[in-house]
């Protein structure tokens, strides 16, 4: 069971993929390679390079892992100017496969492989009841109640009885709308969602939030786009067995009920790219109106049976959704819903029912990834123990695990490439004064949090060693309620939206403020001892990425204070949004899978922001170096060849085919290998680093530049 909380976060990561033909190939004719600083040539692709020094200060020849990158990573038979993502990641490909229980396998998945075995030594610890150690009890309570397995056989589906009880009896509009309070009391979003989040309006205070969800698929495309017709047959035949298992009566004809329900939701749901429209989601309303909508939800009543008392003022993000909503179930008769409750219900809580439905739940994961092999037991009670309990086990985590002096290097690092983006923003050409002022403002007021929060949440529930479902649900219900109790109350910004241990960052443009966590700040993307230029390209990408997500198409419509205030003169406003264009173009021509293209509509934030994280990312590591009195040179490789390496060697990456199908679908973010390409072929410091000459595809004739 998963208690969601709605919010706009532009995250770094949780990314993509690899494999796919793209820019073009074909070497053209051009000096051997590689460089220094832009000048004299160090390196053939093929042959280990001579070295000849470079001008500038004296050279100290190193290794590439001495100064934090990965010769074996590399692929010195391609050409960088040709293919710079299999130049720097063709090593990590040809010797990594994906491992059988993930749908993706990077440098994301391989720090979080590593944070998994440092969180599973915190809780078998803390599986050791020790009575001086409350929080340790907590922790070790949860995760020793999710590996019982034998303990979940045993108490069968007791957990979620009464709910399933009470699913079965939905009769009326009163039953209908009762049943979908208790599940989103416990954080399973049938039909709508309700959240509260900060006000896009009035940035100062919490708002109750409702939109559409409900959908068992990853998207509403999955039931309306005939190409995902495999997909809704296999779903189909999943929730069949699903509900069979639960003694459903005829759980086929179920089966074809609830995909009648799920479909006709979907064709009143927004598509990816409608949602990262800010403003058409800000639909303010109150209950009158509210009512006046859905006149069949006694909406009073469904808050109080919640437990809190809603702002005055409601978001509706979808309202074409809560207009149709009395004819949707109209449409459909009770015994139809209830099916689509029951099905949700067992699909939420398969984890923590016997293994039969939990081997269902995986039987759907294989068909939308393509994973072939569930996780070990153990990696999923971490994550459902993180879920449940994240900032204690986060606390855990950053005093063990993670260096005190990485948190001020990082700091360093933040420092310098928010100042390349405040010169950036004063010096550019396509932009009026009055607009630049109001961005440098924007920018010297995100509030940057750096490895983990300084004060930490606790959690009042009760844990039973024996009963994890009941855990779960407790778990859930308690962080619903810390959300929608939090409705027109002042708006918490020290609040961490992602856990500590996460390999991850984001921006949150309501409250302009950017967070790197702890889990992150590791190799391939950071480290104590690694050169500057190796830092800046990883990590120092990640931030100025994030802190570009202040200033992409969807960003760029908050104010410093995150509210949604255009603050762009209208001539300004005019070249950004054809800037824009240039890019969302761009990454249309990318193909993914064969005749499968990337969405530059639904990615562009993202790849508006990872153009212009790695260009401040490498203005500030020319920035960090200008006075150095040695340049390094490892193997071969300038510093800002080493830069650029780092980029690329972030994002090694492969992913199963239906799971690039999936991210194709509903991820803002591109393939990894994606942007590499659309972050460096876009920039003259890499041509220039690697000596590429125009009409190569990594040094094509037309880019596009927006920061
Ligand atoms: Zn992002």
């Amino acid at each position: 069971m998963r208690a969601r909380t709605v919010v706009a976060i532009l995250m770094l990561a949780a990314c993509r993929p690899a494999p796919a033909p793209t820019p073009a190939p074909a070497a053209p004719a051009r000096p051997a390679v590689v460089v220094d600083a832009g000048v004299t040539p160090v390196a053939t692709p093929t042959v280990a390079p001579p070295d000849a020094a470079p001008p500038g200060p004296p050279v100290t020849t190193m290794t590439l892992a001495e100064v934090g990158l990965e010769a074996t990573s590399l692929d010195r038979s391609v050409d960088p100017c040709v293919d710079f993502y299999q130049f720097a990641c063709g090593g990590w490909l040809a010797k990594n496969d994906i491992p059988a229980d993930r749908a993706r396998w990077g440098r994301f998945a391989e720090i979080d492989e590593k944070n998994l075995a440092s969180l599973k030594t915190l809780l078998e610890a803390d599986a050791k009841w020790n009575a001086t150690d409350p929080v340790g009890n907590k922790l070790g309570d949860f995760y020793a109640s999710c590996m019982d397995e034998a303990a979940l056989e045993k108490v069968g589906t007791a957990a979620i009885k009464p709910l399933l009880d009470k699913a079965a009896k939905v009769k009326d509009a009163k039953s209908w709308l009762a049943m979908v309070g208790e599940l989103h009391k416990i954080g399973i979003n049938v039909v709508w969602s309700v959240s509260a989040d900060v006000d896009n309006k009035d940035s100062t205070t919490y708002v109750t939030m409702l939109d559409t969800a409900g959908l068992g698929l990853p998207d509403r495309d999955y039931y309306l786009d005939e190409k995902f017709k495999d997909k809704v047959d296999a779903y189909r035949e999943h929730v069949q067995r699903m509900l069979a298992l639960a003694g459903v009566q005829k759980p086929d004809a179920a089966a074809a009920d609830v995909l009648a329900i799920e479909t006709a939701m979907a064709k009143l749901t927004k598509t990816r790219v409608e949602r990262r429209d800010p403003q058409a989601a800000y639909n303010p309303m109150d209950i009158k109106a509210l009512t006046k909508s859905a006149k069949s939800v006694d909406w009073n009543g469904y808050f109080k049976g919640l437990g809190f008392t809603p702002s005055k003022k409601l978001i509706v993000g979808t309202p074409k959704f809560f207009a149709g909503l009395d004819a949707l179930r109209k449409a459909q008769p009770p015994a139809k819903w209830q099916s689509y409750f029951t099905y949700h219900l067992l699909a939420e809580n398969a984890f923590a029912l016997p293994k039969a439905y939990d081997d269902e739940a995986f039987a759907l994961e294989k068909v939308l990834t393509g994973v072939t092999e569930k996780q070990p037991r153990f990696k999923r009670c971490v994550a459902a123990t993180s879920t449940g309990l994240g900032e204690l086990l986060g606390k855990q985590y950053v005093d063990k695990y993670f260096p005190g002096q990485a948190r001020s290097t990082a700091i360093t690092l933040v420092d310098a490439v928010v100042k390349e983006l405040d010169g950036d923003l004063s010096q550019l050409d396509w932009m009026s004064d009055a607009t630049k002022q109001v961005a440098r403002d924007k920018l010297a007021k995100i509030v940057r949090m750096i490895g983990y929060p300084d004060r930490w949440r606790a959690y009042d529930f009760t844990i039973k060693r024996d009963d994890f479902g009941g855990n779960q649900q407790r778990a859930a219900a308690f962080e619903v309620h810390r959300v929608l109790a939090r409705s027109g109350k002042p708006v918490d910004r020290a609040e961490w939206l992602m856990n500590t241990f996460t390999v991850n960052a984001y921006y949150n443009p309501p409250t302009n403020n950017t967070a790197l966590l702890a889990g992150i700040l590791q190799p391939p993307f950071f480290g104590q001892d690694r050169g500057i230029a190796a830092n800046l390209g990883g990590i120092g990408m990640v931030i100025g990425h994030e802190l570009t997500h202040g200033f992409d198409d969807e960003g760029s419509q908050y104010d410093a204070k995150g509210n949604l205030v255009n603050w762009w003169k209208p001539d300004d406003q005019t070249k950004f949004v054809a800037k824009g264009q240039c890019v969302a173009k761009m990454y249309d021509s990318f193909e993914a899978l064969p005749k499968q293209y990337v969405n530059g509509k639904l990615t562009l934030g993202e790849n508006i922001a990872d153009l212009g994280g790695v260009k401040m990312a490498f203005r500030a590591y020319r920035s960090l170096r200008k006075d150095a009195t040695r340049q390094i040179v490892a193997d071969g490789f300038t510093e800002d060849q080493q830069f650029f390496i780092a980029v690329g060697q972030a994002w090694c990456s492969k992913d199963r085919k239906e799971e690039t199908q999936r991210r194709l679908t509903v991820d803002p973010h591109s393939p990894p290998k994606f942007r590499v390409y659309g972050a460096l072929r876009n920039l003259p410091e890499f041509a220039q680093a690697f000596q590429c000459a125009v009409g190569t595809p990594m040094h094509p004739s037309e880019t596009c530049s927006v920061w």
